[in-house]
């Protein structure tokens, strides 16, 4: 018996994605700044750490290495051709199949090296990178100008592709605006602008949610037309009880948001804090109120807890798939805990706040729940639990130029779960 629960666990194992499981077992990037981005793309099989447990952030990467891993990660199917382009990329070698068929992509052009020699074991440069990035993508710019104040280092004619990778955030240099682009790339660099370049593939794994609280009639006037001009749903969750009553949005104003992908979840019945209550009054706030939503016929699947959060309770998993926080200014890095969503609480914030929270979505491959209350028209100061309309477009625009998919909590958990 014993043995058939211990090869049981291990089938789990092998079948929970996105854990990063092979991650976790590099000795040497626990701290990096990279470690992020290295395990969404270990865990993806897109590039591997040595047998010795180490990955080598700050090592170099070899042209044939990284043409590998960008063959990989476009998942370009391998064309192997009879004739070798290159004098030195033998038939028989590893990295045939690879160099071969980013030449038939177009990602490698054979007149770019000279006597048809490719130097596959020599660390590639900044530059080079960045260049097979761009060919792959098929991105180019007509422009003499890099973007970066060492541009000029940079043939004239490879200067449209580096222009190109900038703009589209592929590549970002340094921060005294320099590219450095004869320095080799290395290893935990490749990683960073590999990850950006899934996400322009719409492969990213980092997901977006954005929740109001509260059914405030401003969310329906004033977010939902913002939403609607990206195609981003959103996410109500309401106090069943105040539903339809003055000050609040009507249960007509919710179904219409509905059917524009929105998800309307609960807040509870009549917020109240779960930490007074006793067992039987905390499960007659988590039934009365799925029951009013299933009886109007909305959604009734989550649950947000009322009130700032202190510890999970396991009595909402029996009524709803999720229990959100109200307060945590946390992402959810995989695996998620759903009877505890940290919901990232969006108060008046700043512009540097908002990229610095969807950068780390990016790099941990995390799922940013936001939460707000009130959304203000224009410009207008919000109260310091809301945003604006401005600021939501802002945050929206950010979430479009990274490519980063955007969710209801329902869509969320079962993209988590893998289904
Ligand atoms: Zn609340």
């Amino acid at each position: 018996m014993k043995k058939y629960l211990f090869i049981l666990l291990l089938i789990l194992v092998f079948l929970c994605p996105g854990q990063n499981a092979f991650a976790q077992t590099l000795t040497d990037v626990q701290d990096h700044w990279a470690k992020g981005y290295i395990g969404q793309l270990v865990d993806a099989g897109v590039i591997s750490g040595y047998p010795d447990g180490a990955f080598r952030p700050e090592s170099s990467i070899t042209r044939a290495e990284f043409i590998k891993t960008l063959v990989v990660s476009r998942g370009l199917p391998l064309k192997p051709r009879v004739n070798p382009t290159f004098a030195d990329v033998e038939t028989d070698h590893w990295h045939y199949p690879y160099i071969e068929t980013a030449v038939a992509a177009g990602i490698i052009v054979p007149g770019d090296y000279i006597q048809f020699t490719f130097d596959p074991d020599e660390p590639i440069t900044r530059v080079e990178a960045a260049i097979f990035l761009s060919r792959s993508l098929d991105l180019i710019e007509e422009s003499a100008y890099t973007g970066f104040d060492d541009g000029y280092q940079i043939p004239q004619e490879f200067r449209g592709y580096i222009r190109a990778a900038k703009e589209r955030g592929l590549i970002t240099g340094y921060p005294d605006g320099t590219f450095k682009p004869w320095n080799p790339i290395t290893r935990a660099e490749t990683c960073k602008i590999l990850v950006c370049y899934m996400y322009e593939q719409g492969k990213g794994k980092g997901l977006v949610t954005l929740s109001y609280d509260h059914q405030l009639p401003s969310v329906y006037e004033n977010a939902f037309s913002v939403h609607k001009a990206y195609g981003y749903p959103g996410v109500n969750y309401v106090c069943t009880s105040s539903v339809g009553s003055e000050g609040n949005m009507t249960v007509k104003q919710l179904k219409e948001m509905e059917s524009a992908g929105w998800e309307t979840a609960s807040h509870s019945a009549n917020h109240l804090h779960f930490k007074d209550l006793e067992v039987k009054d905390i499960r007659n706030q988590l039934e009365r109120s799925k029951l009013w939503l299933e009886q109007q016929g909305l959604t009734s699947e989550n649950f947000a807890y009322p009130f700032r959060f202190i510890t999970p309770n396991p009595l909402v998993l029996e009524y709803y798939n999720s229990g959100a926080t109200s307060y945590d200014k946390e992402i959810n890095i995989r695996p998620v805990n759903p009877n505890k969503l940290n919901r990232y609480y969006l108060q008046d914030p700043g512009r540097e706040e908002i990229k610095a929270v969807l950068d780390k979505t990016v790099a941990e491959g995390g799922w940013v729940i936001f939460h707000t209350h009130n959304v203000y028209k224009g410009s207008q100061k919000p109260d310091s639990k809301s945003i604006n309309q401005d600021t939501l477009q802002f945050l929206l625009d950010e979430v479009a130029r990274r490519n980063i998919q955007v969710v209801t909590v329902k869509q969320g958990l079962q993209i988590v779960a893998g289904k």
